[in-house]
């Protein structure tokens, strides 16, 4: 155990008196009204603000978002392929207070207090919970590649989360001369969206070919092999022949460090130049989260899979993509498949029930071109010899399959995703 020591785990176990499997032998925790405050309003957060409300409305349910518009990194490679504009991105969580009842609050949390149990507003304010549930997304390791830091990533994008980067690679790409180079820089896992790389390498193909056709895409991989590699590869060469090349870490090795004022990359064993630049570093939990020592030495926070409740402090749930919950992939569908399950098994622990076992699933599409998309699931259910979850089904597109259909589940998902999470 470390971040928090073993000793104050259990002195907070001892006064909360639950966390997930020690809930049995748990006193119900309920009052009259239960206060549970979700930080972070994105896919996970919303989903289980608005599904704590659904499956129990006595809940005083709190959403604490720093962020006055969301915009969705699901879809944002389109918008970075010129098919949409960046507002199309934008969810709203109106409905979430208007239908449901879930108290908004717009502020940045800047502080978990575990024992006395209330978060700390920008302003000073005090929060209190009876169970906190965090879903701060990701931040980017602005240290794990030499030359690539914040000040840098304003002109060299990651476009890793949605906004402002989106328009710095969109409005480069159509600066880019015909017969350019990009560059995208891939990490080693985990990290979000694990096709996301080779979705965004294929999408910005799709709008070269159109636009700038003697152009080519590098993929430039700390990987030796990638999520749907063998129907992306298939893709390539029927849609994009000669244009995208992925350069492998069995080939080239890891990269050594990054120019950003030459835009070259530079691996172990030679240099690629960009005209434009595409770095996705490797990632962390949230600032939050690493904050209040949630987060273990993976810099993920590690979790119970009955409830995603912290193994390191209790009553404190992580989802979504802070949380460690291999082999589930960090995506927007995981954030809320597992925000569904930890809501009602707050609830559960609300009232001194244990949570049963969870069964949760993960559906990712990625386009190629837009009446083109392939996709991967898979069904993760609790192991208790492993004590964790495990991948009990799931598949990709078979290679025979009818890719148009797939893009228009694509286009429904996306629909549905947002309906389910945000105010639908
Ligand atoms: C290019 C790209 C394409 C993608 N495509 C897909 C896809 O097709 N399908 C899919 O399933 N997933 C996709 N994803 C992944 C998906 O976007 C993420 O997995 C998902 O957003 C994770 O949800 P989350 O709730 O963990 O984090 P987020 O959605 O990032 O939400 C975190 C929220 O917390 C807020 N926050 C953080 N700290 C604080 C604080 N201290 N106080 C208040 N608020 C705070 C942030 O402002 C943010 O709104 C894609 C990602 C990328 C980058």
């Amino acid at each position: 155990m470390s971040g928090i020591n073993r000793r104050t785990f259990l002195k907070l176990a001892g006064t909360a008196g639950a966390v997930g499997l020690f809930a049995c032998t748990s006193k119900p925790v309920r009052d009259a009204k239960a206060k549970v405050v979700v930080i972070g309003g994105g896919y996970g957060g919303s989903t289980a603000a608005k599904y704590l409300k659904l499956f129990d409305p006595t809940l005083d349910v709190t959403l604490i978002e720093k962020m006055k518009n969301y915009y969705s990194c699901a879809g944002s490679n389109e918008v970075i392929s010129g098919w949409h504009d960046l507002d199309w991105l934008l969810r709203s969580r109106d409905g979430l207070r208007a239908k449901f009842g879930v108290n908004l609050v717009k502020a940045k949390a800047v502080e978990i207090d575990p024992q006395k149990r209330f978060v700390i507003l920008k302003d000073g304010s005090e929060i209190p919970y009876d169970r906190l549930v965090l879903s701060p997304g990701v931040d980017m390791r602005f240290d794990a590649i030499e030359g690539y830091d914040l000040k840098t990533s304003k002109f060299i994008p990651h476009a890793w989360k949605a906004g402002k980067q989106t328009t710095l690679l969109l409005n480069q790409l159509k600066a880019m001369r015909n017969g350019g180079v990009v560059i995208i820089t891939a990490p080693a896992s985990p990290y979000r969206c694990p096709p996301g790389p080779y979705e965004r390498a294929s999408l910005i193909a799709n709008y070269l070919k159109q636009s700038k056709p003697r152009s080519k895409v590098i993929i430039i991989d700390a990987k030796t092999q990638f999520s749907k590699q063998d129907l992306f590869l298939k893709g390539w060469q029927d849609l994009y022949p000669g244009m995208i090349e992925w350069v492998s870490s069995a080939s080239e090795g890891q990269i050594d460090h990054i120019n950003p004022d030459k835009r070259l990359v530079v691996t172990e064993f030679s240099a690629h130049r960009a005209d434009v630049l595409n770095v996705i570093p490797p990632q962390k939990a949230g600032w939050l989260a690493r904050k209040t020592e949630l987060a273990d030495q993976s810099r993920w926070c590690p979790v119970e899979p009955h409830s995603f409740e912290s193994t390191l402090i209790p009553n404190i749930h992580v989802i979504g993509d802070a949380c460690a919950a291999t082999p589930m992939p960090k995506s927007a569908f995981s954030a809320n498949s597992q925000a569904k399950i930890c809501a009602a098994a707050i609830i559960d622990l609300l009232n001194g029930r244990q949570p049963g076992p969870p069964s949760l699933i993960n559906h990712c599409y990625s386009f190629l071109a837009p009446d083109y998309a392939i996709s991967i699931n898979g069904v993760y259910e609790y192991s208790g010899t492993e004590r964790q979850l495990v991948a009990t089904g799931g598949g990709v597109t078979p290679m025979d399959a009818d890719r148009g259909l797939e893009a228009k589940f694509a286009n429904s998902w996306r629909d549905n995703i947002a309906a389910d999470s945000f105010d639908g």
